[in-house]
């Protein structure tokens, strides 16, 4: 049985050392976001997800969904008890508005509990995971009506929601969308198509389910600018909040998948089902992204969470599984073999999961916090600072993040050898469900051309001019002190590599477009670089600091400075590599003729 025990060590180490939350209990949000407050909040979240959630996740991957012949879904054993504790304990609630019955805490604290949640379930987790993008969406578009509505239900958790873009013939081209809204007298709408892929589509941890649901409207433009947004609750909401009739929308059937097999991927029906346009008419994919921006954070934060829990049981084999001897000698020569942990090999893999891991939380978790500050920040130029550089980071969370989780659940699958592809030992899961994470919410060769082509360009450059000099001044700083000279010099120069490439794909990606396509996957991997070595520069700067002052937790902090200088050799120079095959263009992949791709 695979192990999970939640990170809170270095969870804490960054939410109060490095981002150093108390700062900002000036903000609202953060007045009571205590040091302390924050150990009892991330070490109770990491308990009830290691003792209560990790448990339920080798019997639901082995159980799966059923659903029945009334169209209802059932989820594995436990799962419900699970979500009755969980709401009752409110840790869907940590950032979510006061207004509506809320924790209102920062955000950070939110993206801490997603990664501890999806680390020990990522399919029981994405049942109320998709529950805080539809309020996201419902916050921002929907009436003061609707708020009241479904808000309060949903943000308690007791209703779920989720969200219908995906068709049968319609996937990252949403502008094919055929569901159709016909208005209804009363100012509703019915809503008459099949959706495809729905994530929680049905199950049975909540007595009502929030559709948010893209449709097009009669006479709308046959193409992405005709796109609208509806609720479709699965059961009908009398005006006392009471429920009432069974709304015309149901699972046709639960798809057979590679991963996630405990979260329901439901084909859905809508036959004239009831719908309530949120926002404006045609403006739905406005609305829609609030919702999948942050979907995508939270998709980052699952290809890191399979990473960490593949990472922990790499760990824990390779110090119990005794093969062969150490190259410069027996280990421990009264042993018949050393553990596994004396191959450098091994070492390769783990300290390459480690130092992802350690770095990707840092970028999670400082990115939530600039989602935050997007909002609260005292001036307008710190809010502003603050979303260019989420809205620009946003596609390399999510896409440089679950190729690396990806990567990194198979290395640690290759540390269990020939038993990490035995099922019983659950590293064949990891790899499973983290296989998901590079597909959906925009499969990552489209968030490599979402930073491309939109995030690149926004207000002239703004964005990522301030990234490279933010990441500039933090190197010329940290070279001026001796223990971090060489991990500065190497990210420094990782930086220049994406200054390279950012004025190789300016020039030459305007010349031909394919150029701008041909080179955006390598880009955002050089960006996705850049940004974990700005997080282990500030964490080794850290590390270092608390190391002079004679902290007690040496161990600690000396792992953090040998894992950042691994960082530095390890990572940084696959920015050159990466830059020279960009520089390539998209020529020679043009080139050929589509006959001259098949063999036989
Ligand atoms: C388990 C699972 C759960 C899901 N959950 C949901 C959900 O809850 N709600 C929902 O609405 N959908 C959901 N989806 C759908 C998912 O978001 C889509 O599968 C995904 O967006 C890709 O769409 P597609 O499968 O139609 O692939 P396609 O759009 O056909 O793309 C195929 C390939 O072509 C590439 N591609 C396509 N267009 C371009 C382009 N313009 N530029 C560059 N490359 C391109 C893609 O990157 C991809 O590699 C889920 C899917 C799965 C498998």
């Amino acid at each position: 049985m695979p192990v999970y025990k939640a990170p809170t060590r270095d969870t804490r180490f960054i939410i109060n050392e490095l981002l150093q939350l108390e700062q900002h209990s000036g903000l609202p949000g953060f007045e009571n976001a205590s040091a302390d407050m924050i150990d009892v909040v991330v070490e109770e979240c990491g308990k009830f997800c290691s003792e209560v959630l990790a448990p339920l996740n080798l019997s639901g991957d082995q159980e799966g969904c059923t659903r029945h012949a009334d169209g209802t879904v059932t989820t594995p054993k436990g799962f419900k008890e699970a979500h009755a504790q969980f709401r009752e304990a409110g840790w869907g609630t940590l950032s979510a508005p006061e207004e509506f019955g809320g924790q209102g805490m920062p955000h950070v604290l939110g993206m801490m509990a997603e990664e501890f949640i999806s680390s020990a379930n990522q399919a029981w987790g994405m049942y109320p995971g998709l529950t805080n993008g539809a309020v996201s969406a419902i916050l921002v578009k929907g009436s003061p009506e609707q708020q009241a509505k479904y808000l309060p239900k949903m943000i308690a958790n007791e209703w779920l929601g989720t969200m219908n873009l995906t068709e049968p013939h319609c996937g990252t081209d949403l502008g094919l969308i055929r569901t159709r809204a016909v208005p209804n007298a009363d100012g509703s709408y019915a809503i008459t198509g099949t959706k495809i892929f729905i994530s929680a589509g049905d199950h049975d941890l909540t007595e009502n389910i929030i559709h948010l649901v893209l449709a097009k409207t009669p006479d709308a433009p046959d193409s992405t600018k005709g796109i609208s947004l509806f609720i479709v609750p699965k059961v009908l909401v009398n005006d006392d909040g009471s429920l009432g009739d069974r709304n015309a929308v149901s699972c046709g059937s639960i798809e057979h998948k590679m991963g996630i097999h405990a979260n329901a991927t439901c084909v859905m029906n809508y036959d004239g089902a009831t719908g309530w346009m949120v926002g404006e008419e045609n403006k739905g994919l406005a609305a829609m992204f609030i919702m999948m921006n942050a979907a995508r954070l939270g998709v980052g934060i699952q290809g890191l969470s399979q990473a960490e829990a593949a990472y922990q049981n790499a760990v824990k084999y390779a110090g119990e599984r005794r093969q062969g001897r150490a190259l410069t000698g027996p280990a421990e020569p009264n042993e018949k073999a050393d553990t596994l942990f004396v191959h450098p090999d091994i070492r390769r893999m783990l300290m390459d999961a480690k130092a992802f891991t350690e770095g990707m939380r840092a970028l999670c978790l400082w990115g939530a916090l600039q989602v935050d500050l997007s909002h609260k920040a005292a001036s307008e130029e710190e809010r502003q600072m603050a979303d260019d550089l989420i809205s620009l980071l946003t596609p390399v969370i999510k896409g440089y993040g679950t190729d690396k989780g990806f990567d990194t659940c198979v290395q640690m699958q290759q540390v269990f050898g020939g038993h990490g592809f035995i099922e019983e030992w659950g590293m064949s899961q990891f790899v499973r469900d983290c296989r998901i994470t590079q597909i959906y919410e925009g499969a990552n060769g489209v968030q490599a051309m979402d930073l491309v082509g939109r995030k690149l360009a926004m207000q002239g450059g703004r964005a990522v001019q301030a990234f490279f000099a933010l990441v500039d001044a933090e190197c010329a700083a940290a070279k001026a002190k001796p223990q971090l000279e060489a991990l500065a010099g190497q990210i420094e120069k990782a930086n220049g590599e994406l200054k390279a490439a950012t004025m190789w794909l300016m020039q030459n990606g305007m010349m031909n477009p394919n150029n701008a396509g041909a080179g955006a996957h390598h880009y955002m991997h050089i960006m996705g670089i850049v940004s974990l070595g700005l997080m282990w520069l500030r964490m080794a700067d850290l590390a270092a600091a608390k190391l002079a002052e004679g902290s007690e937790d040496q161990a600690f902090y000396e792992a953090k400075l040998v894992t950042a200088r691994y960082f530095g050799e390890r990572y940084t120079p696959d920015a050159g590599a990466l830059r020279r095959k960009l520089e390539t263009g998209g020529e020679a992949m043009m080139a050929l003729p589509v006959e001259m791709f098949a063999t036989a």
